[in-house]
């Protein structure tokens, strides 16, 4: 893991200030979770390089982010959900891919193609998941096309590619890049790599043949008004989808989420999620760059989520979904609202001292 420069960790400011804040809110979190269990697991389509595929998505319980240990990101909740204490056993993670697999079984027509494997935290930090679950679990999934695991870039090194790729799998590495402005990710994400960690990623992604990588970055953190988060993301998918190696853009935006700083900025107004026309104007202005660019809005339509006025929420929601699959921006010439008024005026006045404008 890099190491914050001295400067951060001067007392009481920057990430040491972010990171205790952080400490705090996450110690409200009392629930606890069976360790042969994942997460979450469930069935959808993604587009791929390779065109759209059914997809089994499996979200492993690791014992968590050790980033989010330390304190973590900004919007990130998802170490409420992993294992009390630590680390879960060879074993147990298999259990809990076992559960992924009956869970398909029931309710799949047949074994899907692309698999893809979030954790909460870095699949491929072997504190997490060991190398003998990494090839057990590369194995098991070995009969299928594509697979998709999350990791930070840190870990991200030619072995544990090649356990994959030598299975026969095209390996994708999903990587929460967040945005690529450092400024942004370290002082509003508070996720403490740089650009430059991606890019190293990346070249290493690209010299294992059938390894790739896809970034996720995050629409609007908080601290940043609605048109800056807009700016942030066009110059963030351009910049991404300029690194060789790095073939798919999930831009994502920030839904609210318990036991983070986004949440009490949120409770205390001082945080709305982007608005819907925002992502379908982010995804229209980048559908010429040279990758797959895709958005899945969490949460749409509600306050705690990416929403616009209630009433066209669902209808711009299908148009992303439908571009997600087509990569054709004329999808967004069929929606309309009296609202984009309300959101042309947003992006016009919002600023960072009298932001958010709107609920
Ligand atoms: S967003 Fe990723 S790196 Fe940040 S705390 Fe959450 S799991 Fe860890
Ligand atoms: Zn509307």
């Amino acid at each position: 893991m890099s190491t914050p420069t001295p400067e951060v960790y001067e007392q009481g400011k920057g990430m040491d200030a972010h990171n205790q804040v952080m400490r705090e809110i996450r110690s409200e979190k009392e629930a606890s979770y069976d360790p042969h269990q994942p997460t979450r697991v469930w069935l959808d389509e993604d587009n791929t390089p390779d065109g759209v595929k059914e997809s089994l998505t499996i979200i492993l319980n690791t014992g968590g982010c050790r980033w989010a240990r330390a304190g973590g990101c900004t919007m990130c909740g998802y170490v409420a959900e992993s294992v009390d204490g630590g680390s879960v056993s060879h074993d147990a993670l298999l259990d809990q891919i076992d559960v992924c697999l009956s869970h398909e079984a029931e309710n799949a027509d047949g074994p899907a193609p692309l698999i893809k494997i979030y954790t909460s935290g870095s699949f491929l930090d072997e504190r997490e998941v060991g190398a003998e679950t990494r090839r057990a679990i590369a194995e098991t999934f070995g009969d299928r096309e594509r697979i998709v695991l999350e990791s930070l870039p840190d870990f991200v090194d030619r072995e544990k590619l090649t356990d994959f790729t030598d299975e026969g799998l095209q390996a994708d590495i999903a990587i929460g890049l967040e945005t690529a402005t450092d400024r942004v990710r370290h002082d509003c994400v508070n996720k403490y790599f740089d650009f430059a960690d991606f890019e190293d990623a990346c070249s290493t992604a690209a010299e294992v043949e059938n390894a790739g990588i896809k970034a996720y970055l995050l629409m609007k953190p908080p601290f940043l008004s609605e048109p800056e988060a807009v700016e942030d993301m066009i110059s963030s998918i351009e910049r991404c989808a300029d690194v060789s190696g790095c073939h798919t853009v999930s831009m994502n935006p920030c839904n609210v989420q318990r036991y983070t700083m986004v949440d009490e900025l949120h409770f205390r107004d001082g945080y709305r999620p982007p608005w819907l026309w925002s992502v379908a104007h982010v995804l229209e202005e980048t559908a010429d760059v040279d990758s797959i660019v895709v958005s899945d809005p969490v949460g749409h339509g509600s306050d705690r989520g990416a929403h616009n006025c209630k009433e066209c929420d669902d209808l711009v929601q299908k148009a992303i979904k439908d571009f997600d699959l087509r990569q054709d921006p004329s999808v967004f010439e069929q929606v309309s609202c009296e609202c984009e008024a309300t959101w042309d005026a947003v992006m016009d006045l919002e600023r960072g001292y009298n932001q958010p404008l709107t609920r």
